[in-house]
Formats: structure tokens, sequence, C-alpha cells
């Protein structure tokens, strides 16, 4: 008999059919004689529908509100839930992330998860129910005021409840079968991946791949949690996300390819090309509270003196960092800034790179063969990452994905649900 955490993203609890069928695959946890602990999304598109209402209401909602607002799409699924268990003769209750003891620090929209103190839940466990807890939020202990804990943060919940009540697994229940090789939406031969090691997944979700968030896998790492990435639309084995390949096996070359279109890429045109100018130049970036990615700075014209430097950042902080460095140009003395949202950024991750040479170059033959031009580059020891344009980064996915055989052949991999908005 195990303990069981069960995370159920939106699109599996997407209407009443949805959560019906969520609660007869928790009562058969149960009745194989587990102890289960389930964490629910809100239902299908409805944060996205809550952030457009409050947008219809006002321009600048005020962050406070709006995290009170997003928690409901939570506890809407939750009740829903525990009411359709019940319905099959096994107790259930539910709970918000306060009453869960999610304790998080006091930033709205993006809080940090710093203690989780779940004896309600514990309580729930010992008495033979089922206890289902509302993702994605929290409570500030100083404001006593609910926290939300970013986009996609009911993942981070199921871990770090995971974490807390020393769980044997965390099941995190989406809609795919698992963590694929590449986005199965775009490429349809991508492989499942059976088993990733922590470093592996964190690099693939920092580059966008969506299937599980940074956070969570920070979380799972930090504290060993051994995650089962699967679908809650079939019953076949997911991946298995946890601390170590096994040692006895070599480490795959590449994981995977993973994609992102949500940055956006700014240059700096005509910097003196003298000591100081890049570090205040960044500097006010950072003052801004904006988290930069790429950088690349080009040669400087003999006859001119001047460079030009190009970064990218998330497109969400774009109008953010143009105001705060045209506000200092003359500070800084460059010519021009031009900012481009319609790139797209591919990165190749595997834990056998490190030891492998020839990765970039076979890396950068693909795409050049895609006819796909490369505008920025960035290393880890673990994952290569170049900029494109953003209609190209379909087409350049799937060449890269071919060119170092990731192809699935046999199965195609099959997307369940989900609008992907
Ligand atoms: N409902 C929240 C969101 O859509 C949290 C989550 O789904 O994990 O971002
Ligand atoms: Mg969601």
């Amino acid at each position: 008999m195990a303990l069981i955490v069960q995370k159920f993203g939106g699109s599996s609890v997407a209407d009443a059919a949805s959560i019906k069928r969520v609660a007869k695959r928790v009562v058969e946890t149960k009745k194989a004689g587990h102890d289960v602990v389930v964490v629910v999304s809100a239902m299908g598109d409805t944060t996205d529908e809550l952030i457009d209402l409050a947008q219809e209401v006002t321009p600048l909602p005020p962050v406070r509100e709006m995290d009170i607002l997003l928690t409901a799409g939570e506890r809407i699924s939750m009740s829903l839930l525990a009411m359709a268990i019940t319905t099959l003769g096994v107790e259930a209750k539910s709970f918000t992330g306060q009453q869960a003891g999610v304790i998080t620090d006091e930033v709205y929209g993006k809080a940090r998860i710093i203690d989780v103190s779940p004896s309600r839940i514990k309580d729930t466990i010992a008495r033979g129910e089922v206890a289902i807890v509302a993702g994605f939020q929290g409570v500030n202990p100083s404001t006593n005021d609910v926290t939300t804990l970013g986009r996609g943060g009911s993942d981070t919940t199921a871990v770090a409840l995971a974490a807390s009540l020393k769980a044997d697994v965390c099941e995190i229940f989406t809609d795919v079968d698992g963590v694929f090789t590449a986005d199965p939406r775009i490429v349809p031969t991508a492989r499942k991946i059976g088993r990733i090691g922590y470093d592996a997944m964190l690099e693939m979700a920092a580059s966008g791949a969506k299937v599980l968030g940074l956070r969570c896998v920070e979380y799972a790492r930090r504290y060993e949690v051994p995650v089962h990435v699967r679908s809650s639309f079939s019953t076949h084995t997911g991946t298995l996300v946890t601390d170590q390949e096994d040692p006895s096996m070599e480490q795959p070359i590449i994981s995977g390819v993973a994609h992102d279109r949500s940055e956006a890429k700014i240059t700096v045109v005509g910097v003196p090309d003298v000591p100081g100018k890049a570090a205040r130049l960044f500097e006010i970036v950072a003052e801004a509270g904006v988290n930069i990615d790429m950088i690349v700075q080009n040669v400087s014209a003999a006859a001119t003196g001047l460079t030009d430097i190009s970064f990218t950042l998330p497109a969400t902080d774009g109008a953010t960092a143009t105001a705060a460095l045209t506000a200092d140009q003359p500070a800084i003395g460059f010519e021009s800034l031009q900012y481009d949202d319609t790139i797209g950024k591919l990165s190749l991750v595997g834990a056998g790179m490190r030891s492998h040479p020839g990765v970039s170059a076979k890396l950068f033959a693909a795409l050049s063969e895609a006819n796909v031009n490369i505008e920025m580059i960035s290393t880890s020891e673990i994952r290569i990452s170049v900029v494109t344009r953003a209609d190209q980064l379909d087409d350049a996915v799937r060449a890269v994905h071919t060119a170092f055989e990731l192809d699935d052949t046999e199965t195609e991999a099959v997307v369940y649900g989900g609008t992907g908005r």
C-alpha cells in the first residue's frame, strides 16, 4: 500500500463527464488499497476566461484581487470532484490551498511555496478518506491573503504536497501519455520518454516544454520526489522523472527537442564599445525586474567604435524593458532600439551531450538543410538553444528531431485533449 498524490490538469476535468471519469480513476486507485491525495487545476480554460473577464472590467486589475479571482477556478473543480467521488461510495473532502496548509511568500501572481503543513490532509488520509486539494494557490501568513503560484502552478502544488507527505509517487495526469522527445502537437512522430533525470527535465521545462512546469521540476529535484507524468485518458505507463537515469545504462545523448514561442528579442543598436556599457544596459533591464535569456554582442565596426547588443526576454516584459532602456538612452548613448516578437527558440536537451562531441555541428547542419536561419545561439552543459524566425520554428523542430533519429516509426503520439491555449 502506497501514498499516491494524483494531479489532474484542466483538460482532464474540463466538464462534468470528465470529472466523473477522473473520480472513477481516483476510486480505482483507492480500492487498490492506496491512500490518495488529489490535486486539481481549474476546469478547461477557466483560468484564461477569468483573466479575460477581469480585463473586460478593467485593463489593470489589482494583483490581490486577481489572485482571489483566479483561485476560484480550482475551488470549482475540487468541490465537484469531491462530490463525484462521494457518489461512487468513497468519502472525499476538498480543501483550498490555505486549508491544506500551503504557505507562500507575499508575491501575488507568482508566489513561491515556503512551507507546507498539511495537518488536515493527514487527518483526512488517516480517516481513510480521499483529500482533494485546489492547486495553484496558497496563503501568505503575514497578510493572510490568498496567493497564486503562477500559470501552471498546480503541478508545483502536487509535488510540494507529495514532498511534505513523503508520498511514494506524484502522478501528474495530463492530456498526453508522458514527456515526449518533442511536443506531439508539432511532431506526431515524437517518442515517449520512459525515464528522464531531473536535470534533463529541468532543461526541457526551462526551454519551453509545457508538459511540466519549471518550478514543479525544481521542487521535485530538491526534495527527490519521483514524478510520473501520464495521461488521464489512457492507462499507459507514462514518463518517470526521477533522480538518476539507471547508472548501469548510458545516458541518452539527446533527451528531446523543446521549443518556446513566448520570447522576444531586443537589439540595442550603436552602443559605444567601451567598458561599462553592457553592464549599465543589463543593470537597467534587471532593475526593471526583467529576466533575460540569451545575449549576443556583435563585433564593433572599427570605424565607428559602435556595436550592437541583442538579447531575448519574455515577450510579456517587452514593453517594460523597452521603456526602461529608452529612459536611459542619453546616459548609455546608444543609437536606437529594435523590438522583435516574431522569434522562436529551439533547444536540444540531453545529459549525454556532456561527453559527446559533434552535437552542435549536427544541429546546425540539420537547420541549414531545412533552410532555417539561426539568429542567436546559447549553450549549457546539457543544452543547445538557437533563435529562429517564429514561422520557421515548427519546421526547425521537426528537422532537428529527425536528424537526431528521435522519430518513432511505429506508434504515433496521441494528443487526447486540451486546446493548447
Ligand atoms: N489553472 C491554473 C492555470 O491554468 C493553474 C494550473 O492549471 O496548473 O494556469
Ligand atoms: Mg490550466
